[in-house]
């Protein structure tokens, strides 16, 4: 490891993200191994059920991850070829590979440059009558505007899916993320509000919905039927006790969880203010931002290089840190002609200009304020370079 370029200061090592785990999890896990019961058990139900009344839903379904999730929504919602759905290219790829899953073709529409999500007002002129459904992501946190996008949903007959991913605890006009559109979505990957190891869950109002997606983790079986009765054609997307148990553990303390991060976003917000050429997270009026990343923007006059030659350079002196998203349609396979795809530099301008210029700082529940400072003190540094 090169040494810190501050005189006199140590070199740290201070990780991007970290998942934060108690006795309380480790015991809830250890809980269930003394039981017979590894899937499909109590603990599953309970998961669902805390999530669900905490989202304020009436059904959660719980599966092995964040875009098996968003796979059974598309697919129980009819979504499929032929079918448009209208979408952001600033995401995590899951939210628009989940598309391509059931052979529908993403549309992606550039996004607002405050609140880095989907403009709504773009999306009228996107929409064709192959158009079937709007999938909005809440990035980095911050829901999206859902009040615009039901009233464009309403409007011309489309449904609506959140992927809340990022947004676990967050609100949009004092609703919970998760609770808009058919159904909401959530990751429990451990860089996540909380986490299961690996999980996600579909949190919907709609019972044949649910129902459906019950089926469709569990090899297609029926509600009822025997264990090798297969009614449609289904996946083993099942979530075990063990994953429920400490998302469950995690839930209890997801208050505490949220507001750490929130004092951790406080510490970077006081720290970077005033420093000049960077740009902080922006948080909408009509939002509770639920902190997942603290991502700055670099101003206008750097390019993608000076970007890139300053995460190098945070890495080399142990500052684990990100370039968040690079945009989902310039990623290789789907710069690929194939019918539908085939996206270029240039389509999304917005998205390209922000996705060239993010850096996501290191950012977890138990980041001290020493590093805090190390990272607040390299990053002027670096800012103040000649480039
Ligand atoms: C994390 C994430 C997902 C997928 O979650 P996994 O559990 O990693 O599959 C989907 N969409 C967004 C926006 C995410 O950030």
């Amino acid at each position: 490891m090169p040494k810190s370029a501050i005189s006199g200061g140590e070199q740290m090592e201070v990780p991007l993200a970290r998942p934060d785990i108690t006795d309380l999890e480790v015991e809830a896990v250890v809980a269930v191994l003394r039981t017979p019961n590894l899937s499909l058990g109590p603990k599953l139900e309970e998961f669902e059920r805390r999530l669900a009344a905490y989202v304020g839903v009436k059904h959660g379904v719980a599966v092995n991850s964040g875009t098996s999730a968003l796979h059974l929504v598309v697919k129980a919602l009819g979504i499929g070829e032929g079918d448009e759905v209208i979408t952001t290219p600033f995401s995590f790829v899951a939210s628009a590979n989940c598309l391509l899953f059931e052979r529908a073709r993403p549309v992606f529409v550039d996004i607002d440059p405050r609140t880095l999500n989907l403009d709504p007002e773009r999306i009228e002129g996107k929409i064709t009558p192959k158009t079937k459904a709007i999938l909005a992501v809440d990035v980095f946190g911050q829901p999206a505007d859902w009040t615009r996008l039901e009233e464009i949903a309403d409007e011309h007959g489309l449904l609506l899916i959140e992927d809340s991913a990022e947004a676990l605890g967050a609100e949009y006009k004092g609703k919970r993320a998760g609770s808009f559109g058919q159904a909401g979505v959530f990751g429990f990957y451990p860089n996540k509000q909380i986490t299961t190891g690996e999980g996600g869950m579909i949190l919907t109002d709609d019972e044949g919905l649910a129902q459906l997606c019950r089926s469709l983790r569990n090899q297609g079986r029926g509600e009822g039927s025997g264990w090798h009765q297969h009614e449609r054609l289904g996946y083993n997307y099942r979530l075990s006790e063990l994953n429920c148990a400490l998302g469950l553990a995690q839930l209890e303390r997801l208050d505490e969880i949220l507001s750490k991060r929130e004092r951790v976003a406080q510490m970077y917000n006081d720290r970077l203010k005033d420093v000049e050429g960077l740009e902080l997270p922006y948080i909408s009026p009509d939002v509770k931002l639920s902190w997942f990343v603290y991502v700055v923007r670099l101003s206008e006059d750097y390019t993608r290089e000076d970007r890139d030659w300053i995460l190098q350079e945070l890495k080399a002196r142990g500052i684990g840190c990100s370039n968040y998203f690079p945009p989902i349609h310039l990623q290789p396979f789907y710069r690929e002609a194939r019918p539908g795809l085939g996206y270029r530099e240039d389509d999304f301008p917005i998205t390209e200009r922000v996705a060239a210029r993010t850096i996501a700082l290191p950012f977890h529940n138990n980041l001290s304020e020493r590093e805090v400072d190390y990272v607040v003190q390299n990053l002027k540094e670096l800012l103040q370079r000649p480039r």
